[in-house]
């Protein structure tokens, strides 16, 4: 059995941490590419969104470099996220491809429905996986917390690139931590070591939030990295979604910061029920930044996403509501770098006159 997994973000350093320590044998895809999403495409339904086709050019490129089982996580809706496994199997087997589904229901729908697959493809007992988990969890939130700092360090760095450069010594440190306390030694190590990079902080910078789908946030493929585009340009960046908080048991978001009880209560004047995906979340968090003080909010999802498209339908009522510019990508596979950087550079034009023009008022 080799295993293989999609790719989002760093998702292939947690899970491949978390099947390690199970004595699974593993391949990630390689990272997603052009040729990816041209394999996704041609098999995939059309309308289906954009990382479903993403997950089976994914798993196409995996299988053709050898990989016989698939794994993918379950859910329950009412976002489409729900029967991808099911859909991505059906679809592979069409084009003809033989392989194993293995797939993970979150521990939400039972701690049973969750830990049975595993158990099978493992042959480890409930006790060693709860410890894997455990072990591998903290891990995974260090590659969090490494990138949230990048974030908030990016904007002041004096040359350019350095931030960058200093993630990725801090990433490699990380992956090859074990145990808890190597785990814990280098989350410290990266973060001084993002800390050294030398800036000015005193410098002033625009602040953006950018909010919705969280495979688009996640992967740099789709979003074009708009966070290290926004970053070089002295744009202090907070992104709205991190992985672990997302697959986190307990939802309180620990490193995003809110969590989903605080963000549902907040959106509520504007949307009162849960709508799947980051429907609310994206809500919310637009209304957060405004109190934050932030010059503007990205919103970002793929075409066709349910969730996000509500939402769309709702923040320009917020953004006049709480006074803050929000600019929407809708990102297929059409989409092209070039057309989402020129409105970003328009968005943030528009951010600094805004800032001028209140600095001009309030004297
Ligand atoms: S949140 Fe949107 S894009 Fe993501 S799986 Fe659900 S419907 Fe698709």
């Amino acid at each position: 059995m080799l295993m293989t997994f999609p790719q989002m973000g760093h998702v292939e350093q947690l899970i491949g941490d978390i099947l390690e320590r199970l004595d699974i044998d593993y391949m990630p895809p390689p990272r997603t590419t052009a040729k990816t999403l041209a394999l996704g495409t041609k098999h995939a339904p059309e309308f289906s969104c954009l990382p479903l086709k993403l997950n089976i050019g994914n798993f196409i490129e995996a299988m053709e470099a050898g990989a016989d089982t698939l794994l993918m996580a379950g859910g329950k809706g009412p976002c489409r996220f729900g029967y991808y496994a099911e859909l991505e199997g059906r679809v592979l087997r069409d084009a003809g491809y033989d392989f194993t589904m293995v797939t993970i229901e979150p521990p939400s729908m039972g701690i049973a429905k969750f830990v049975r697959p595993i158990k099978r493809i493992s042959g480890k007992s409930t006790r060693q996986i709860w410890r894997a988990l455990k072990e591998g969890f903290p891990k995974a939130r260090g590659f969090d917390m490494l990138e949230k700092r990048v974030l908030e360090t990016r904007c002041f760095e004096l040359k350019l690139g350095e931030t960058t450069k200093a993630h990725k010594e801090a990433m490699a440190t990380l992956v090859k931590a074990k145990t808890p306390a190597e785990v814990e030694g280098a989350i410290e190590a990266g973060m001084r070591l993002i800390d050294a990079v030398p800036c000015d902080r005193e410098q002033p910078v625009l602040k953006i939030g950018i909010v919705g789908e969280f495979f688009i946030l996640l992967e740099p493929f789709v979003n074009f990295d708009i966070e290290e585009w926004l970053g070089n340009r002295g744009v202090l960046v907070s992104r709205s979604v991190y992985i672990t908080d997302w697959i986190g048991p307990t939802s309180k978001n620990p490193v995003a910061g809110t969590s989903d009880a605080e963000l549902t209560e907040l959106a509520r004047p504007y949307l009162g029920h849960f709508v799947g995906g980051e429907g609310v979340p994206s809500v919310a968090h637009t209304m957060l930044y405004a109190n934050e003080g932030f010059d503007g909010v990205v919103h970002m999802f793929p075409f066709t996403c349910m969730p996000d498209t509500i939402a769309k339908a709702i923040i320009p009522r917020v953004s006049r509501d709480y006074d803050i510019p929000v600019i929407h990508f809708t990102i297929d596979e059409q989409t092209g770098k070039a057309g989402v950087v020129t409105r970003l550079e328009a968005f943030v034009d528009l951010l600094v006159s805004r800032r001028r023009a209140k600095r001009a008022v309030n004297g």
